[in-house]
């Protein structure tokens, strides 16, 4: 038995040994010790229910058991290899994933983080096309390296500053802005992806974009908009880049968020929810642009026996459990009720976004500076009540629910009323 040396013994250790820029959520925050589907436990032994997934990790739950048998066993029996040597986990995996995938993508390389699919899939869409150029959306996060960097919209999230030189990026206004109609916010930036690929269409690889912006603020486009996308820059030769590592397998009420539009990009990025927290991510492409990627490239730890073995529990227990469509449903349940407080409390200017099980609600959308003060009393406050919820959005006043899939109505029922009370008291 582990002897926890508490939150503040753990915040003087992050203090003493990270980075300076590592940051925590709450002013008080608990230290986490155990997982169990949709809880946490502190600990002090407070179950806390989980309804930010560790930002979109644990779709299939914490410690989910009929994973986690899967991943020990394979801990047990053959842990690394390297793709150099024969294994059969990781190419079943590539063949369950081609069998899931949009469009006529068959081809995955397995690398470890969300940054690092991105990156390849940047680098793949420029050794296809031999251009340089990458359009990106505003308010974007697409990873921590230098390329994906450079592609990441958010100011918040560009850690150096003076990056703009790692890559010819052009970003585009994302399908969204307060008080403007979706449809017509969606026009604006198809008229400004028109008028870039006009300009230099020529010399642009790809664009790359998340389906519904997770860290941006959960910023869903018109349903139109990535058709309308797709056919611009196929026109170009431009290829179409979807960053589903938050809104894939399931979150956004279908395996992944592109399906909801029925476009089939050329390029998929996933992460996250794929290892349900082993990490375990991969960039997939057709055959025809996978040809394109003929240089030596190998990823000493990507499609690894354990990462493959735990990927392909998970989408066993999507599969079995449905949890697309669970998703749909209970996220209809939270929408509602995220809604109604919305009307109960005009004087907060709640905004209610996103699609399925990914979330979010705006607080004081015309007054974001008061309303990210107000979101972090709201996590504080939950937090007390035995809710973990998340938070994001250009100006940080944006409450996100990322739950894992597995969480049940009554969860919803409890974070809606504990929700209301700590509004009431805020309004
Ligand atoms: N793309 C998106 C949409 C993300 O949300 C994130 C991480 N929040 C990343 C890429 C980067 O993933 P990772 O942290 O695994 O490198």
């Amino acid at each position: 038995m582990q002897t926890y040396i508490g939150p503040e013994g753990v915040l003087q250790k992050r203090q003493q040994y990270f980075y300076p820029c590592t940051s925590h959520f709450y002013r008080n925050p608990p230290q986490l010790v155990k997982g169990e589907m949709q809880y946490l436990y502190g600990h002090d032994g407070t179950r806390y229910t989980d309804f930010f997934a560790g930002v979109s990790v644990v779709a299939t739950g914490h410690c989910n058991p009929e994973i986690a048998e899967r991943t020990a066993e394979q801990l047990r029996t053959l842990q690394h290899t390297c793709t150099i040597y024969l294994t059969q986990p990781n190419v079943e995996l590539a063949e369950r994933l081609a069998g899931i995938l949009p469009g006529r993508l068959s081809r995955t390389f397995f690398v470890n983080s969300g940054s690092e699919a991105n990156e390849g899939a940047l680098l793949l869409a420029r050794l296809h096309t031999g251009r340089r150029g990458f359009l990106a959306l505003e308010q974007s996060l697409h990873g921590r390296t230098y390329l994906t960097m450079s592609v990441t919209g958010l100011q918040m999230w560009r850690t150096d500053p003076q990056l703009a030189e790692a890559a010819d990026v052009t970003f585009i206004p994302r399908p969204y802005e307060r008080g403007m109609n979706a449809d017509e916010a969606g026009r604006r930036s198809i008229a400004a992806l028109r008028a870039a690929l006009a300009a230099k269409g020529g010399e642009i690889a790809a664009m790359i974009a998340e389906p519904i912006q997770g860290n941006g603020g959960i910023i869903a486009p018109p349903d139109w908009y990535f058709a309308e996308v797709k056919r611009l820059l196929e026109q170009h030769g431009v290829l179409l880049i979807a960053d589903e590592i938050q809104t894939g397998f399931g979150r956004t009420g279908r395996m992944f968020a592109m399906d909801r539009y029925g476009v089939a990009p050329d390029i998929v990025t996933m992460a996250k929810a794929l290892g349900g927290g082993i990490p375990v991510a991969g960039f997939a492409t057709t055959d025809e642009i996978a040809a394109s990627f003929t240089r030596p490239s190998a990823s000493t730890f990507g499609g690894n026996p354990v990462s493959s073995v735990t990927a392909l529990a998970v989408l066993d227990y999507i599969e079995a459990h449905r949890l697309p469509e669970r998703a749909e449903r209970l996220g209809a349940q939270l929408r509602g009720g995220l809604e109604h407080l919305a009307a109960r409390f005009p004087q907060l200017a709640l905004d209610v976004r996103g699609a399925g099980l990914m979330r979010g609600a705006e607080l004081c959308a015309d007054e974001p500076q008061r309303g990210a003060g107000l979101v972090d009393d709201v996590l504080e406050a939950m937090k007390d009540r035995g809710y973990l919820i998340g938070k994001n959005g250009v100006n940080r006043n944006v409450l996100a629910f990322q739950p894992p899939l597995v969480i049940a109505e009554a969860d919803i029922d409890g974070l809606l009323a504990a929700l209301e009370a700590v509004l009431a008291g805020l309004a």
